[in-house]
Formats: structure tokens, sequence, C-alpha cells
């Protein structure tokens, strides 16, 4: 038999803080998304932002991703290490015309409905004695792209109102350019992601074209919310997972992902209950909730 594509998926977490359940309930699956088409799993800490992450948080996501039995295929890429290589793609894409450099204020651009006073687009009248962020120059694009569980979907694109800063202001990588270099460092295949990024992708498309790079297969998995209808994070509050009951916590996350898992595997082990997991994995479960 020829395998036609290997399957290469990744959790990608931000460490703002210990893992949560919704974090679980992505890892997971995006783990057993890559495990059932016999891929492999990788984790990326993102952390791009020392100062909303806590110095513990990391180590604290690892030992929860390991006590639930979640181990990648290769050692854990760090973000914070990548800086040479997120440089790199920006002077590529200034080279190109698609990156600019911007010392906007949010207000200026919002008094002025996204526009720059500056035309900041036209590098020229930039100049560099001001702080200045960089910015990825979109182009107007009507974006249609087919997400694996949700189906087609359209983002329309705004050229410069929409133009995401890839270097902030304060001197850090900004996520959009990061998650892109480092799927396609990696050889990402396919994402699996919270629905809360889905309006990111659009964007995420033209970076990778713009890097000359195929992108990925994206799944947008619903986001878990509490009881007030937020979506569970750091900044609501959500809880740490409990380290001392991975199966239980597991459990409650394959049934959160619609999976219908047994309860006779409420009494068995973390790698019995990953198994399960893998050999029923059925994506077209997964609840189409709103996000
Ligand atoms: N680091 C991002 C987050 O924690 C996820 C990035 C991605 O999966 O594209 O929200």
């Amino acid at each position: 038999m020829i395998t036609l594509r290997t399957y290469r998926g990744r959790f990608a977490p931000s460490p703002t803080g210990p893992l949560h359940f919704g974090s679980l309930v992505t890892a997971l699956a995006s783990y057993l998304e890559a495990k059932s088409c016999e891929g492999q799993w990788f984790i990326r800490i993102e952390d791009l932002d020392p100062l909303r992450e806590p110095p513990e948080a990391t180590g604290e996501i690892l030992h929860s991703l390991e006590t639930h039995g979640l181990f990648p295929d290769a050692p854990v890429l760090f973000q914070s290490r990548r800086h040479e290589a997120y440089h790199s793609a920006i002077e590529n894409l200034s080279g190109t015309g698609r990156a600019y450099r911007c010392s906007c204020s949010r207000k200026q651009l919002q008094a002025n409905h996204g526009r720059h006073p500056l035309h900041c687009r036209d590098a020229s009248t930039t100049s560099s004695d001001q702080p200045f962020a960089i910015r990825f120059a979109l182009t107007d694009e009507e974006c249609h792209w087919q997400d694996q569980l949700l189906g087609p979907q359209h983002q329309t694109v705004r050229a410069e109102i929409d133009d995401p800063v890839i270097l902030r202001k304060e001197g850090f990588f900004a996520y959009q350019l990061a998650v892109v270099v480092d799927d396609i460092e990696q050889g990402i295949t396919d994402v699996v992601r919270g629905s809360d990024l889905l309006d990111m992708t659009a964007q995420q498309l033209q970076i990778y074209r713009a890097l000359g790079a195929t992108p990925p297969h994206w799944l947008h998995i619903p986001v878990i919310v509490n009881d007030q209808g937020q979506k569970l994070s750091k900044q609501n509050h959500a809880p740490a997972l409990d380290n001392h009951t991975p199966v239980k916590n597991l459990f409650a996350a394959l049934t959160a992902l619609n999976q219908q898992p047994p309860q006779t595997l409420l009494s068995g082990s973390v790698a019995g209950l990953l198994e399960w997991g893998c050999s029923h994995w059925n994506r077209g479960a997964v609840h189409l909730t709103s996000r």
C-alpha cells in the first residue's frame, strides 16, 4: 500500500496559565485525530509574550499533558527559542513588500476606521525613530476554504484595515506570524484547534502563500464554555486540571467531544482510555455547537 501523505498534527498552547479542561479537550482532539490517522503528534509551547506568561506555566502544562498520557513524537518546540526564524521570515516578507513598519497608535487607527494616517504601507513615510510595529500586508480577498469539521468557510479579508501585527512595538513577535512559521517548520499537515481561532485562518492562509508554503488542513472544534457561556480560559478563572484524576478528566474530555465513551473505561487506565479513544475516534460526532 502506498501512503499518500503522513499526517503531522500538533497542540500549541500559549503558557498563560496551567492546563484547564478546555485546553485538554483541544489537546485530546488533536492527539486522537493524529493517532487515528497513524500520524505524528507534536507539542509546541507558544511562549511569545513573557509579560503574560507566569514562569511556572510551561512546566505545569507539560506535566499535565504527560500525566494524561499525551506524549509527543518529538521534543517540545518552544517559540521563545525561535526568534531567528521569525526574524528571517519578516526579512523575507519585507523584501517582497508583504511587511511594513507602522507606528500608528491603536487610537489613531480607530479614529481612521483602520486606515493608517501615516500611510505606513508606503514604507518611505514611517520614520524609524518612532517606536514601530511590523504588520503583514494583506490583500483584499473573499477567502473560501474548507474546515474539516465545519465545512465550507467564507471570510472577507480587508487589506490595510485588517493587516495583522507580526512584530509588536514592544519587540515581541506576534502569534499570527509565529504560528505559520512554526507550522511550516514542523511540517504540520493538519491543525486541530479551538474555533475561537477560526477568524484567524484566512489571514494565516495569506501568510502561508506569502512565504511560499502549502497551508495545512484546519479543523476547528467548539470551545468549551463555562456556565455563563464564556470560553474556559485563565481570564475567566478556569480551574487548573486536577492531575490526580487523569482518567476521569480524559473521560470527561471524550464526552465533551461527543465520543460516547463506555463507563467501564472509568475504572481503567489512561493508556486504555487513549487506546479506546483512538480506535473509536469519530470526528463527525463532535458537536457543531456555536462558538
Ligand atoms: N497558542 C494558541 C492558543 O493557545 C493556539 C495556536 C493554534 O493552535 O493555532 O490559543
